[in-house]
């Protein structure tokens, strides 16, 4: 197991492309990080350089110390389970499982037949080398509940345990730390959450440094011990899973975790008759008194209002104790079962949308007061990625 470092890496491609732009990261030994943003946005590109895939165009890539910027991937003592998990079709599981490992044999027949033929020690550590490969296929199948479909082919399996045979197949290589790339996007949506629950607790179980790629940000909230947001080839934040959701350090990881989105409403900070109010049109809410005391300075200037969508209530008995109300129009309602997400629209915004409970009887085009739980309020500088004024 293995401490990763990235120090100021970045990668430009052939025809200029700057995939990741200066990024540092530390994961430490033992951890689950998740690195997750849009399409395109790198995540992708600095695993492939964890791995020794891509060839790095600056900075320094550390694995348990040692710097591996030139060192080939199979010397990098690290797995990588893919989205398509490709498995050799014409083998067992046992034998998809041990694969790599055979492959790497030190005293094989093949690798000497000379030696083996001739020397009784050769052959003797020919025999351990083979025990230490049953041990570790048999381990990993223990540990994976698949020891009763060892003999099967794939074609055999079902999506589900093919996936889980892809995560043997690197777990049997006892590698220093586990690389996934989009491994689960290739299942169905049930499937998926059956499998992230079953990478975790098999985190938990081995315990081995884990890099996990994703653009499913309810898949890296789930999975990650921390979670690093990225856009552009930049991290814009590396936290905990409660962190990124309750502190995003600015407007963009704010609007990307979450979901249905957070409600921006862009407007100003006034003063009315003494209480700091965010304005906007006829819009006027007023902090609570925790914001208040931190954003006084920003009086006059234009901000971004975030609220996520349970934080808005259409009934005023179930929002906080600092309520602000206003009118919206009620365009659409989807019923979750057991909550139901409330699009709604005011003259200036015309994609807000409420999560309230299901008994909550509404009817689209309706006029309602909507109630803002203030104290949960997030507050933004103006424009699409402006930083978190209240951090
Ligand atoms: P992600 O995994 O976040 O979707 P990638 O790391 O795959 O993103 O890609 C980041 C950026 O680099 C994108 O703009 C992509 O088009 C570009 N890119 C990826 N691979 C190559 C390549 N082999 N050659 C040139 N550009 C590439």
């Amino acid at each position: 197991m293995a401490q990763v470092l990235l120090e100021d890496v970045s990668k430009v491609y052939p025809g200029g492309v700057r995939a990741v732009n200066g990024v540092s990261l530390n994961i430490e030994d033992r951890e689950f990080v998740v690195l997750v943003g849009p399409s395109g946005c790198g995540k992708s590109t600095a695993l492939r350089m964890i791995a020794g895939l891509e060839e790095i165009s600056a900075g320094t890539i550390r694995i348990a110390g040692r710097v591996v910027n030139d060192i080939a991937p199979k010397d990098r003592d690290i797995a990588m389970v893919f989205q398509n998990y490709a498995l050799y079709p014409h083998m067992n599981v046992s034998q998809n499982l041990s694969f790599s490992l055979r492959l790497r044999r030190k005293f094989g027949f093949w690798r000497n037949p000379l030696g083996w033929m001739g020397s009784g020690e050769y052959r003797q550590r020919s025999v351990e080398e083979w025990q230490e490969i049953g041990r570790r296929v048999a381990d990993t199948a223990r540990v994976l509940g698949i020891e009763h479909l060892l003999a099967r082919r794939p074609r055999e399996l079902s999506g589900g345990q093919r996936q889980r045979v892809a995560v043997g197949r690197a777990m049997v290589r006892e590698p220093k730390a586990f690389l996934f790339d989009e491994p689960l996007s290739n299942l169905d949506a049930k499937l998926r959450v059956e499998m992230r629950a079953e990478i975790k607790r098999l985190h938990r179980q081995v315990q081995t440094t884990t890099i996990y790629v994703t653009h499913d940000q309810e898949e890296a909230m789930t999975l990650g011990d921390r979670v690093v947001v990225m856009k552009d080839g930049v991290i814009q934040q590396a936290a905990s899973p409660f962190d990124v959701y309750e502190r995003p350090v600015n407007r963009f990881v704010a609007g990307f975790v979450g979901t249905p989105p957070m409600n921006f409403f862009e407007g100003r900070l006034i003063d009315s008759g003494g209480l700091l109010t965010f304005e906007d049109g006829d819009l006027r809410l007023a902090l609570a008194m925790e914001h208040a005391g931190r954003l006084g300075r920003y009086i006059g200037q234009n901000v971004v209002l975030g609220l996520r969508p349970e934080s808005l209530h259409a009934d005023p008995a179930a929002a906080g104790a600092a309520k602000a109300m206003f009118r919206a129009r009620i365009v659409l309602t989807e019923p979750l079962g057991d909550r139901t997400d409330v699009h709604a629209q005011t003259e200036r915004n015309p994609h807000i949308i409420c999560r309230v409970d299901a008994r909550t009887r509404l009817r689209e085009q309706e006029v309602v007061e909507i109630c803002a739980d203030m104290t949960r309020a997030h507050f933004f500088a103006a424009g699409a990625e402006g930083a978190n004024l209240a951090l």
